[in-house]
């Protein structure tokens, strides 16, 4: 069988924002470009097409003050200090087993702080603008406001897709990159990738970036690594779909470093009903959350901060099913415009009773009424202030709901069901500060590169609003580098 081969400098797989970014600054770098994206033409753009985009920026010149504090605090799980102290050497001294250490290094930090405001400018000259925004948490709603792209992520990658084509980037739709080719120096020097109807094309390039997201998208992996309870999850927009892990699974296998948590996720909770993106339901830490068994089984109000949504998410995918319902009562009409937390299109389920609710969702009805009755038991009078921790904590319920915890016993009961939706995974590889992927002894990967999701980041927890700079920042850095990369 004939085997359509491809010549280019710099190739680069993934068309989020992660791709774009890379594309474009290796085209402007001089470098011809192949873009491979799985996605048909009309859906380019994975997860970054359904973002909003909130950027950890206060304004297009100030990153918000904990940005680099907050990725080091989730750059590691419990890490070698001895290891860590070695990051303060110059790069070049680290030991092989520092480099490839998985731990975000203060360096990368550094790097990806210092480049957001430029990059921002960059894509500003592609026509992209930039506003506040605020996050529609009720809890959040007195916080500072973030900045975010006009128009979203999708504005982002159309404004960088434009750029492509009138710089003769080429992209393949419907092409998936299955592995990597190197040459007989072990030198990364093109993508075997498929495309329709199992056609094979072998794209060559001096460079590759792997912009191609995490594994939101592929069961298998998000089972191998998050247990057999993630069968419950599924990606909260449609673009996560299209994430499969293969770059990150293409760069281990030819030894790269892994680094981020692979038992990690950022997610929202979702109404299972809806069919569109991000059906989210933000607005559970005013009522109770109980599963499959009628019971309770977290804390609903255990912080102000959208950060804690992760945690409830992985309780919810660990519940019978995966499933939980949320149960509101009359008390919500007392928060003025909570339906702006609320963002599915499936209207709640009323109800009259405890008894009504059980029959509704098929829940055991005496051991709701139970938990219900326990719940109320615990609630204490106090002062309620939904947009910041008021500290109304019940007494003496297992588990405890440590803020805004108002009893919920008057009809009528308003209710959601709701699954775990992950929008992004923790796991990936681990670059320098070029973007360049390390293998597992510290040294450079040549001509590989790694951008947005495909680089792990994050330890237990996300840093809130910063995925898509990521890819922004790394993948300008990739491209740019990527068209120096010489032949062999
Ligand atoms: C609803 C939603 C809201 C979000 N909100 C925020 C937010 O407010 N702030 C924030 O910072 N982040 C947010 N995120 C996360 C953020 O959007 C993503 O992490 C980021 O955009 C990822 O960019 P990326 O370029 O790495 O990947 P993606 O944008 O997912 O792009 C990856 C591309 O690679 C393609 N691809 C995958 N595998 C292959 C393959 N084998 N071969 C060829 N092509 C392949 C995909 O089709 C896709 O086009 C949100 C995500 C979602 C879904």
């Amino acid at each position: 069988m004939s085997v359509d081969v491809r010549e280019f400098d710099v190739v680069v797989v993934g068309h989020g924002i992660a791709g774009m970014s890379a594309a474009v600054s290796a085209m402007e770098s001089g470098a011809k470009v192949a873009v491979l994206e799985r996605a048909p033409f009309e859906e380019y753009g994975g997860n970054t097409r359904y973002t909003e985009a909130f950027l950890r920026l206060k304004n297009e010149n100030e990153l918000f003050d904990d940005f680099e504090s907050l990725l080091a605090e989730v750059g590691s799980a419990n890490p070698d200090p001895v290891l860590v102290h070695a990051t303060t050497q110059p790069y070049e001294q680290w030991p092989g087993i520092v480099r490839s250490n998985d731990v975000t290094d203060a360096d990368l930090i550094q790097t990806f702080a210092s480049s957001v405001v430029p990059t921002i400018d960059w894509l500003k000259t592609f026509g992209v603008n930039f506003i506040p925004a605020y996050l529609a948490h009720v809890t959040c709603r007195e916080d500072p406001p973030l900045l975010a792209p006009s128009g979203g992520g999708i504005a982002m990658i159309e404004a960088l897709h434009a750029a492509c084509e009138k710089g003769d980037v080429e992209i393949f739709y419907e092409t998936t990159a299955r592995r990597l080719i190197q040459d007989d120096s072990d030198a990364v020097v093109g993508v075997r990738a498929v495309g329709r109807r199992n056609k094979r094309i072998d794209v060559m390039g001096r460079a590759v970036v792997l912009a191609c997201g995490g594994f939101e998208g592929n069961r298998e992996m998000l089972q191998r690594y998050m247990g057999a309870s993630a069968i419950n999850t599924r990606p909260v927009a449609r673009g996560g779909n299209y994430n499969k892990g293969e770059g990150i699974r293409m760069a281990l296998d030819i030894g790269a470093a892994p680094a981020g948590d692979y038992g990690g996720y950022h997610a929202n909770p979702v109404d299972p009903r809806s069919g569109q993106p991000e059906a989210k339901v933000l607005i559970f830490p005013f009522g109770v959350l109980v599963n499959k068994k009628g019971q309770r089984f977290t804390d609903e109000g255990p912080g102000a901060d959208h950060r804690i949504y992760d945690g409830v998410c992985h309780e919810i995918q660990d519940q019978p099913q995966g499933k939980a319902f949320l149960i509101m009562d009359d008390r919500i009409n007392d928060i003025e415009e909570y339906t702006r937390s609320i963002f599915t299109d499936q209207p709640p389920v009323e109800a009259q009773s405890f008894d009504e609710i059980a029959e509704q969702f098929d829940l055991p009805v005496d051991s709701l009424k139970k938990t219900m009755a326990d719940y109320n038991a615990a609630c204490r009078d106090g002062s309620f202030e939904p947009t910041h921790e008021d500290g109304l904590a019940t007494d003496g319920v297992v588990p405890p709901k440590s803020n805004w915890a108002r009893s919920v016993d008057r009809p009528p009961f308003l209710c959601y069901p709701l699954i775990s939706a992950p929008i992004l995974t923790f796991g990936g590889v681990k670059v320098n500060t070029k973007a360049q992927v390390v293998n597992t002894d510290g040294e450079v990967i040549p001509g590989l590169y790694a951008a947005g999701e495909v680089i792990g980041l994050y330890y237990r927890q996300y840093a809130a609003a910063t995925s898509v700079l990521r890819g922004m920042v790394f993948g300008r850095i990739a491209g740019q580098d990527a068209a120096q990369v010489q032949a062999p």
